[in-house]
């Protein structure tokens, strides 16, 4: 098993083939398919002698792969979308074939640095001081729950009283990964700030939320995550209004930009950002919009050392790796062993240069720009919100939840595009999220035309 063989030799080949492929092509949208029709196809792939590398092979690209969909389609503008540039993905393979370990210093230092030099790049993006840093994490969820675990254990060290229930303030819009960390992983509590007309947390409901708060509720706080991009709308905290107070009450700041963090790179929308630069800690995926594949999110603390305190594991056989002055990323959140997840983002910000990303995140927003004229221009089409970023809610006037529901799978059963509803202030509609360069006015105006 462990031997290579010819037969390995020439599955790899066939394999790399299949990548570069899809790699040069352009991949069709693909189905679901229903446990009954794939186990049909496939029958029982797991025995006790193995189905060979042919049929397996095989079953991937007939079976599988096609029901697995393709996230980076043009017209796939579903959640968040993905739109990896071709180095990352074939970086991605160099990454799996070298198996490199990237919990420690020790084991893998120059991935480590090369990853060390992508973070940078984000940390300066978004002002973050020299000392800075963190580390690539599966996604926006570890990274979330990581920041807000040392967020608290700066809390439990700083603080002289416990309170009763600690607890972060949010707002509705604030990601679900957030509030299941906090609820369910941290068993503290939500405060809910109410947002703005367009679901935005400001300084000001922060503030006046605090004010009206029981006094042994607010002594729990610890935390407030601003949400640079919401998921659902796009629209971005006002971020220097929220750190003010977080700053007056001596909480932690947690900038969530899973999504729009990416916009950091573009100068039309930068100024959307302003106060990022005061964040305790910071996340971006970009596996969303920064043209990565699957996963990685970016990770970065202001004060390292804070991260350190509460995500270090201890034990004998880790001590050789606890060396003074090496960057763990272990250190930084609640993993131990990690794949170089944030190479191939590397590959290929070091390949195609910082400007071909910020070109590429201005052309989102150009295509979302004119998408919403195209939408305010079309009588049985309402733009729900301004956008600040890549993300458009509407409202097909007349439909109700089975019109939409019925739309979406057409689109998808005819291969046109992939748009799923969504809910704004308790009602149906849908939305388009836009993070591939690729897409253009013309697909926009071909959904448009569908909905008619
Ligand atoms: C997607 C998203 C997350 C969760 O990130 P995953 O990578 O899916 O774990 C968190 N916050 C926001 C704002 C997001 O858009």
């Amino acid at each position: 098993m462990h031997a290579y063989t010819a037969d390995d030799d020439r599955i790899a080949r066939q394999i790399t083939e299949y990548c570069l492929e899809r790699l040069a092509g352009e991949a069709p949208l693909d189905r679901p398919m229903t446990p009954a029709q794939l186990q049909a196809e496939t029958g029982e792939t797991v025995t006790d002698q193995g189905i060979g590398r042919d049929e397996a092979l095989r079953l991937w690209a007939d079976v599988l792969g096609p029901a697995c969909l393709s996230v980076d389609h043009r017209r796939y503008l579903s959640f968040i979308p993905n739109a990896p540039t071709k180095a990352s993905c074939y970086f991605d393979m160099l990454v799996a074939a070298s198996n490199v370990y990237s919990g420690s210093w020790l084991e893998g230092s120059g991935a480590v640095h090369a990853e060390n030099q992508a973070l940078r790049w984000i940390a300066d993006l978004a002002g973050l001081p020299e000392g800075a840093g963190g580390t690539f994490v599966q996604g926006g969820t570890v990274g979330n729950l990581s920041a807000l675990v040392a967020a608290r254990e700066q809390a439990r060290r700083t603080r002289t009283t416990r309170p009763a229930q600690w607890a972060v303030c949010v707002t509705a819009e604030t990601h679900s990964s957030v509030k299941h960390a906090v609820r369910v992983i941290m068993d503290a509590e939500l405060v809910e700030v109410p947002g703005d007309e367009r679901g935005r947390m400001t300084g000001a409901a922060l503030q006046a939320t605090l004010d009206g708060l029981d006094p042994a509720v607010a002594d729990g706080i610890f935390a407030v995550v601003a949400t640079a991009g919401t998921t659902n709308v796009g629209v971005v905290d006002d971020i220097a209004g929220i750190a003010a107070v977080a700053h007056a009450q001596g909480w932690w700041l947690h900038v969530d930009g899973a999504y729009g963090g990416a916009g950091l790179a573009a100068p039309s929308v930068r100024p959307l950002f302003d106060g990022v630069e005061l964040a305790d800690s910071f996340i971006v995926d970009p596996h969303k919009w920064l043209f990565a594949p699957f996963d990685a999110c970016a990770l970065l603390y202001r004060d390292p050392a804070a991260a350190r305190a509460a995500h270090t594991q201890h034990a004998g056989y880790l001590d050789p790796v606890t060396v003074e002055g090496e960057w763990n990323p272990s250190d930084f959140a609640i993993q131990l062993t990690r794949r170089a997840r944030g190479l191939p983002f590397w590959f290929s910000l070091a390949v195609y240069g910082t400007d071909a990303y910020r070109e590429a995140v201005e052309q989102t927003l150009t295509i979302t720009r004119a998408g919403a004229e195209l939408i305010r221009r079309t009588p049985y089409l309402r733009l729900l919100v301004e956008p600040d970023l890549s993300v458009l809610v509407i409202e097909r006037i007349g439909w109700n939840a089975s019109d939409y529901t019925a739309w979406t799978a057409r689109l998808l059963d005819e291969q046109v595009a992939f748009v799923t509803p969504t809910t704004h202030r308790g009602a149906v509609c849908t939305r388009f999220a836009i993070v591939n360069p690729l897409t253009t006015i013309e697909d926009l105006e071909l959904i448009v035309a569908s909905m008619a």
